[in-house]
């Protein structure tokens, strides 16, 4: 029983790494697909107790709830074209001390997010400029 647990908690787990980021909904439904026989009360449990075990986050990004696996510390990239998320290393620790000498408060973390034009974004934006010239 207890190894049928561990199991599925790895499923869900697994599931989260591929998917990088993804809404308790997504994850649901991906998983759904996937893995017919497992039921929605396993997947919500699981994703209780992994949350609990701080092996997985909630993530707030532009007003979204989006579950990832915990990882080394990061901002994230946000496409405005295509709504991709993707993990960046910046060096928070600089930011935060640079920014703690303007500030009165006494800065603990940061969640940081950029925007801009994902890697295939720029590339399809390129493709078309081309063949506007063509
Ligand atoms: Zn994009
Ligand atoms: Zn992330």
């Amino acid at each position: 029983m207890l190894r049928r647990m561990t199991t599925q908690k790895r499923i869900v787990y697994q599931a989260l790494e591929d998917l990088g980021h993804a809404s308790v909904e997504f994850l649901i439904e991906y998983l759904r697909r996937k893995n017919e026989q497992i039921s929605l009360a396993t997947i919500y449990r699981n994703i209780q107790a992994l949350l609990a075990e701080q092996k997985i986050k909630i993530v707030n990004l532009r007003g979204n709830d989006v579950l990832e696996t915990v990882k080394e510390d990061h901002a994230h990239f946000i496409c405005e074209q295509c709504g991709s998320i993707e993990d960046i290393i910046v060096d928070k620790e600089k930011i935060i001390s640079r920014t703690s000498k303007n500030c009165i408060h006494q800065i603990k973390n940061c969640d940081m997010a950029f925007y801009g034009l994902c890697r295939n974004c720029t590339k399809n934006r390129k493709g078309k400029e081309n063949e506007v010239r063509l």
